[in-house]
Order: structure tokens, then sequence, then C-alpha cells
């Protein structure tokens, strides 16, 4: 029962009796979370947490910020039905930031076998999370969601890793004690994408939406983090790779995820004119245009991979020359559709995701365009500290990534290619 609320000159404090708050013969946490819990809407998240998962909260205590800069801070009982129960709803409500009042260490246990985690491992979040290991809190490196973290048993440092990365004997840790999460959380200030945060959008202007997207490149760039562009075909087809190569250019794009496709089409159309067979002039099929691709990709095999086509002279226009001529990375990524593939195509998936984490960990930005395979891949390896742009014309792929449920991924239903002309002449001037 609420008995009262109290204001005094730093917060209004909501206090509910401990007798109250007791609910007997259920195992229980106390937890405590701090931040802006109203205005983020973090608060109302962990209380459907915890009724979506049957549970019961009891609000011990919450204090509420008085302006828009003061955190708010709350203490919540949770009650389970039993132990394993309690801990999955820990385990949930952990992500929103909510940790035990009295937290223990993180329970550690060694991997039974290479490539396999021990029963109940911790499954990670793209959030910012800290262990506590023998008393002390350690950040964990490398934030990556459904992946598990290791503690170096020499240097005592925390990591994610995954699954196909352990080794028998490594320790990692188990269950969700000794775990603290910190939440994204709104941003204070106002700032780009605000009005449409966390929202799908087919409906909003584009112009305002596109100087909002350049606003916050101009950011990053600035802060000198790097930009990453994950490519599907379908910018070749409807012809804005030129427009994407001025943004390599101008420093807008640091590195290049993609598959196969994305770059032999964009070596047909360098070789070839076409995209697909389809003249990218007057956008007719050419005829015996559909072999372009393949012997696109049987001349760069025959050179030995993109950049030696480039240094040979052999490939000198396009985006993958443009990469190449302006030094800027890229990773090519198989998959089971794959022509060839090109020599530069890692067809290991494991080995391709092992070159992209290291980008995405570095990244301030990433801007997905038109590729529902690569766009998620990379949104499972991105911290939720970077800002992410998905640009897609079917809705329900945007709307994955969004559903990420993070501030700072933003979806946009439209067609590749004139998002991207609007893009990079907003950048260009
Ligand atoms: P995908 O299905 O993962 O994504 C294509 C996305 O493009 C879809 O979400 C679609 O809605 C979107 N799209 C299409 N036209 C668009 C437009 N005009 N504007 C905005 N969005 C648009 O397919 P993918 O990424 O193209 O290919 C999946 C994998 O298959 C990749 O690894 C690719 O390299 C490979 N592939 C290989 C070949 C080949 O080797 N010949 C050909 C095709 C695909």
């Amino acid at each position: 029962m609420l008995l009262g609320v109290l204001v005094n000159n730093d917060a209004i404090q909501v206090h509910i009796t401990e007798e109250d708050a007791l609910m007997p013969h259920r195992p229980y946490e106390d937890v405590r979370v701090t931040g802006h819990l109203i205005d983020s809407g973090i608060m109302s998240k962990i209380m459907d947490a915890i009724v979506a998962f049957d549970a019961e909260f009891e609000t011990l205590t919450f204090e509420v910020g008085r302006t828009n800069e003061d955190a708010s801070v709350a203490e919540i009982r949770v009650h389970g039905r039993d132990e394993h129960h309690l801990d999955e709803v820990l385990g949930a409500i952990q992500m929103f930031g909510a940790e035990p009042i009295d937290p223990e260490d993180a329970h550690l246990v060694a991997a039974p076998a290479d490539g396999v985690f021990p029963d109940g491992f911790y499954a990670t979040t793209n959030l910012d999370t800290a262990v506590r290991v023998n008393g002390r809190w350690i950040q964990v490196t490398n934030p990556e969601m459904d992946l598990a973290i290791i503690i170096d048993a020499d240097s005592g440092e925390a990591t994610t890793v995954p699954m196909g990365d352990v080794k028998a004997g490594d320790l990692l840790v188990v269950g969700h004690s000794g775990l603290r999460v910190r939440p994204v959380e709104r941003p204070r200030e106002a700032q780009a994408f605000e009005f449409m945060n966390s929202a799908v959008s087919s409906e909003k202007p584009k112009k305002q939406v596109v100087a909002d997207i350049a606003r916050m490149l101009r950011e990053v760039r600035a802060a000198g983090k790097d930009v990453i562009a994950v490519v599907g075909p379908a910018v070749v087809h409807t012809g804005a790779s030129p427009h994407l190569a001025r943004l390599v250019e101008l420093g807008y794009v640091n590195v290049l995820f993609g598959g196969n496709a994305v770059a032999v089409h964009d070596i047909e159309s360098a070789l070839y004119g076409t995209s697909l067979g389809v003249s990218m002039k007057s956008g007719m099929p050419m005829l015996g245009g559909h072999e372009h691709h393949l012997r696109a990709i049987n001349a760069i095999r025959a050179l030995g991979g993109i950049k030696p086509a480039v240094t040979a002279g052999a490939l000198s226009e396009g985006l993958m020359h443009t990469l190449v001529s302006n030094g800027v990375p890229y990773v090519l990524a198989g998959s089971i559709r794959d022509d060839g593939p090109l020599p530069d195509v890692i067809t290991d998936v494991i080995e391709a995701q092992r070159a992209m984490r290291p980008f995405c960990q570095e990244a301030g930005a990433c801007i997905m365009l038109s590729t529902m395979l690569h766009a998620i891949a990379t949104g499972n390896m991105l911290p939720a500290s970077c800002t992410t742009v998905c640009v897609d014309i079917n809705p329900a792929v945007v709307t994955k990534l969004s559903d990420r449920g993070s501030f700072q991924t933003i979806g946009i239903v439209t067609d590749v290619g004139l998002f991207l002309e609007q893009l990079a002449n907003e950048l260009d001037g």
C-alpha cells in the first residue's frame, strides 16, 4: 500500500511500508535501478517484464529526479515462484539496469569442451556491462549480444566470447548474479531523430530525416568515430552506387560490409555497364546481359581479387574501385546464394564474423542499405552505443532492426537509390 509521497529539496520520494512489501513464502530479491527512469520508459519496461514473466513486484522506494538532469532511483522487491523463476526474471530486468542491492560475485564455471558454453551460461546483451569478480566490478570489453562473458584467469579481464571461440576450461559467467548492465537512455539533449525514436518511418518527411542523418554522420566523424555502411546489391541496381562512392570519398564511409552480390554487380556495372544484365544507362535488358555478372566474377578471379584488379588497371571505376583507391576496408561475407564467388569473399561465415567484429566495436554509426541478411548480421554484432540507421523498402526488415529496442536504431522505409542520392547531396557541400 502506498503510504505517502514526500517531497524534499532533492527528490520526490514515494514510500511503501516494509510490511506491505513483504510477500512471505516466495523467494525475492531487492533490486535498485538508477537513471532517467520515467522519460526513458525504463521503469515501465521493468514492470512490464516482471508482469510478462508472471512474477510480482513491490516498489519499495521511488525517488523521482526533480529536473531533466536529475536521475531517479527506485528500489523494487521482485518475487518469483521459485529460485529458478526469480533468476529468470532478474535476468530479464537486468538489461534495464536493475541490479541487486546486495550483489554477489558472478558465478564462474569452466567450459566443458571446445566450442561449448557451460549450462546456464549468461547470454550477453549489446549493452554496457560490468561483472563482479572477487568483490571488484570489472568492465566487460567488446559488448555484443548473444555471446558469453569470459574471465581471463591471469589478467582478471572480462570480455565477450562467441560460442565457436571458447576453449575447454575457459572461465565463463553463469546465471545472472554479479552483473551490472547499463541500459540506453533517451538522449538528454534535443538531437537527431528525437522526433522519430524507435519509429519505423515510412510516412515521415524524408528531407528532414535525411538532414538529421547527415547531421548525425557529421557529429560521428567530428568525434573521430568510424561509420560502417552495410550494403546490398539494390544499391547498384537502383543506380545509387556513385552516390555511395561519393560518401566514401567524402570520408563518411570508413568501412563497407556486404556480400558477393554488391561487389559483383558493381564490378559488372564497371566492366559491362549493366547490373543483373540491365543497362545502367537505358534501364533496358541487354542481349546476353544475364551472363555479365558471371563474366565479371571470372575476370576478377583470373586477376586474383578486387585489389589486384584495381592495381592492374582492369577495374577503374565503381564503388569497389573507390574503396580500394581510398584505402577504405571492406568485408565481404559469403552466402549459399553466391556465384563464384569473388576471391575477396570470406566463405566461412564464422571467419567473416571475426573480420567484422573489430570494426563493429570501433564504429560510431552504421548505415544499413537494402540487405536483410547482412544488416541483421551486423545489427547482432554492434554495441548499443552505435547509432544505427536501416534503410529498406520492406517495412518488415526495418522493424526487425528497430525491434532491437534501443533508442539508437532508426528505421527508414524508402527506396535506397533516392535515399543515397539525397544523403550524398546533403553531405557534399
Ligand atoms: P536480402 O534478401 O538479404 O536483402 C535484400 C533487401 O533489399 C530486402 O530486404 C529488400 O526489401 C531490399 N530492397 C530491394 N530493393 C530495394 C530498394 N530499391 N530500396 C530499398 N531496399 C530494397 O538479399 P541480399 O542482401 O541482396 O542477398 C543475400 C545474400 O545473397 C548476400 O550475401 C548476397 O551477396 C547473396 N547474393 C549473391 C548473388 C550472386 O552471387 N549472384 C546474388 C544475389 C544475392
